[in-house]
């Protein structure tokens, strides 16, 4: 009978679909799994990894012969690997809080060249002790934007430390921003080891990392650019990644609409204007 055919092969379109189903969905839990599974090794090694420069400087600032020069060494490379795990702890909280929903922006008007200005002087050590060369190219309007000046300046921050890390040394850096119709358009370029094709999207993702990098080298959690997509989502902008290929250089494009100004300005924390 007809009709019987019909409803047998509806059950078996129907059984293969929902084992389909199962079977991606038992992909994608192994891949998170065997994300979670990586990050922790990575947290792990990456916690541990400034401990031993630590331990070495603290031995050596007690040796009772030390010059004074190597002194200064020890205290400046503590201070960087200190300073090193303090962001990548901070990236963790922040990572959390985003997760939970309680990260909120404290917008007030503000130009994009104060929060470049910002971004620039919490990298420049890192571009210096590199040997790069970082270009800035800032329209001469200023570009106003309704955003979180702290949050905005993290957001450059963390792609120009990337661009740092996955350069080597010697290399070239440019940050240039230009007006797009209500959009301010920011790209930070790198001569660096670039981005394969099929990572482009994924870099974004959460505890991501291309793999054989020599950026692993680095360190690093793969958390930084999921942090960055997010907060510049939160501010109503996008993000992108582009590069021609290995060894060309990457390029991330951040869109954020410019604060319309025939609408007053967002109120200041401190209720200033
Ligand atoms: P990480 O802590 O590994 O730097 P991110 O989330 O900041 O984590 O970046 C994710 C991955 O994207 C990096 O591990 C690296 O493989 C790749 N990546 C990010 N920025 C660049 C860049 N400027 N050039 C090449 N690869 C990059």
């Amino acid at each position: 009978r007809p009709e019987g055919y019909a409803t047998v092969s509806r059950d078996i379109t129907e059984r293969k679909l929902a084992e389909e189903r199962l079977r991606q969905a038992t992909v994608d839990l192994l891949d998170a799994n065997g994300r979670k599974t990586r990050f922790l090794a990575t947290l792990a090694h990456e916690l541990r990894n400034p401990l031993a420069p630590l331990r070495t400087g603290l031995d050596l600032m007690q040796l009772p012969g030390a010059s004074q020069e190597a002194l200064g060494r020890a205290r400046a490379m503590m201070d960087r690997q200190l300073r090193q795990m303090v962001h990548l702890i901070d990236d963790l909280m922040d990572i959390a809080r985003i997760d939970s929903g309680k990260i909120e922006l404290k917008r007030e008007r503000v130009a994009l060249g104060t929060i470049v200005g910002a971004a620039i002087e919490g990298v420049m050590p890192m571009v210096e002790a590199a040997g790069h060369d970082l270009a800035v190219a800032l329209p001469e309007e200023p570009l106003w934007l309704d955003a979180d000046p702290t949050r905005l300046a993290q957001v450059l921050a963390n792609l120009l430390t990337n661009a740092c890390k996955y350069t080597p040394g010697g290399g070239r850096i440019a940050l240039a921003a230009r007006r797009e119709g209500g959009d301010a358009v920011i790209e930070v370029r790198d001569s660096g080891i670039g981005i394969p094709p099929d990572a482009l999207e994924s870099v974004f993702e959460m505890f991501s990392q291309v793999s054989q990098n020599i950026g692993r080298a680095q360190g690093g959690l793969g958390i930084g650019l999921a942090l960055v997509r997010s907060l510049v989502q939160m501010h109503g902008g996008t993000i992108t990644a582009a590069s021609a290929g290995a060894g060309q250089g990457s390029t991330f494009t951040l869109r954020l609409p410019l604060a319309s100004l025939a609408t007053a300005p967002a109120a200041r924390p401190d209720g200033s204007e």
